[in-house]
């Protein structure tokens, strides 16, 4: 593999002798040095390509598991062949946080309540990280955003039964309808322009006329937003009038009048719900 280095990243042959490469060196000291601060490999990759060192002479691309070979290579301790770049005690702590990162947190957090969350910065789906962190963490699957939230899972599920609980004592904030959306481009605007035509040619079968019609109105009715979702949000609307509260109105609450959670930080959390309303502090903004 004429891709693989033969000496390790931090060093080079002069004379026959294994010695530091002063910028490479110095690049693996960043590197722990970003790491024990707490800087993902990720990031730390992309921290390299930035400064436009190299690992591979061959490519300016930097990946996770580059920075994972550094930060796992013992000869950076210094013995017979290698000069020293690492202390043990940096070295050490590395190998510790690599240990640490690698224990599963369960997640605390329901899979409906998972599936509705979404970022308050840009909308796009939060994913629970599953790495343990000191407190579990959410991050936005939008790239360009790289929305990254540290709440607690007590404390996220808390927040969002507090929030149905408002919702709860509000059933008014149910009573607003469900918006219509248009889709761009959609079919039934098609056989409704065919049907304009047909008839203003004038010599079309009414057989032909009668097909689009029924073809207009039920691609029309597939438009429609999900109208089972309308009559499930006003029965739920009338059992909270009639005094109806507990677990069970909180769970048909998130699952049908929520239309997702969107979390912009610890503090700033609010439903959507199904009618466009917002319950939470974005609502109170
Ligand atoms: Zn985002």
């Amino acid at each position: 593999m004429a891709w693989q280095r033969t000496i390790p990243f931090g060093y080079r042959m002069r004379q026959g002798e294994i010695v530091r490469d002063p910028t490479e060196a110095d690049a693996v000291k960043e590197i722990f040095a970003r790491y024990l601060q707490g800087d993902s490999m990720q990031r730390i990759a992309e921290a390299m390509e930035a400064q436009g060192i190299r690992y591979h002479e061959r490519t300016k691309c930097w990946n996770k598991s580059m920075v994972k070979c550094v930060l796992e290579n013992p000869h950076y301790l210094g013995d017979d062949q290698y000069p020293s770049i690492i202390s043990e005690e940096n070295f050490q702590a590395a190998q510790k946080r690599k240990r640490a990162n690698n224990i599963y947190a369960p997640c605390r957090v329901s899979g409906d309540i998972r599936e509705k969350t979404v970022c308050g910065h840009c909308g796009a789906k939060m994913i629970r990280a599953i790495k343990n962190r000191k407190t579990s963490r959410w991050e936005c699957e939008n790239p360009d955003c790289g929305n990254s939230i540290h709440i607690a899972d007590e404390q996220f599920n808390v927040a969002i039964y507090t929030l149905l609980d408002t919702l709860a004592h509000t059933p008014e904030a149910l009573a607003a309808r469900i918006p219509i959306q248009q889709k761009q481009g959609n079919s039934a605007q098609r056989i409704a322009n065919e049907l304009t035509n047909a008839l203003n040619r004038g010599a079309e079968s009414v057989e032909y006329l009668r097909t689009l019609v029924f073809a207009c109105a039920a691609e029309r009715y597939n438009e429609l937003p999900d109208s089972s979702i309308q009559y499930k949000t006003d029965k739920l609307r009338q059992r909270l009038e009639s005094g109806e509260s507990g677990e069970a109105i909180r769970q048909d609450l998130l699952n049908t009048a929520v239309r997702s959670i969107r979390i912009t930080d610890p503090d700033n959390i609010a439903l959507e719900l199904a009618n466009d309303q917002l319950i939470g502090k974005e609502a109170d903004a």
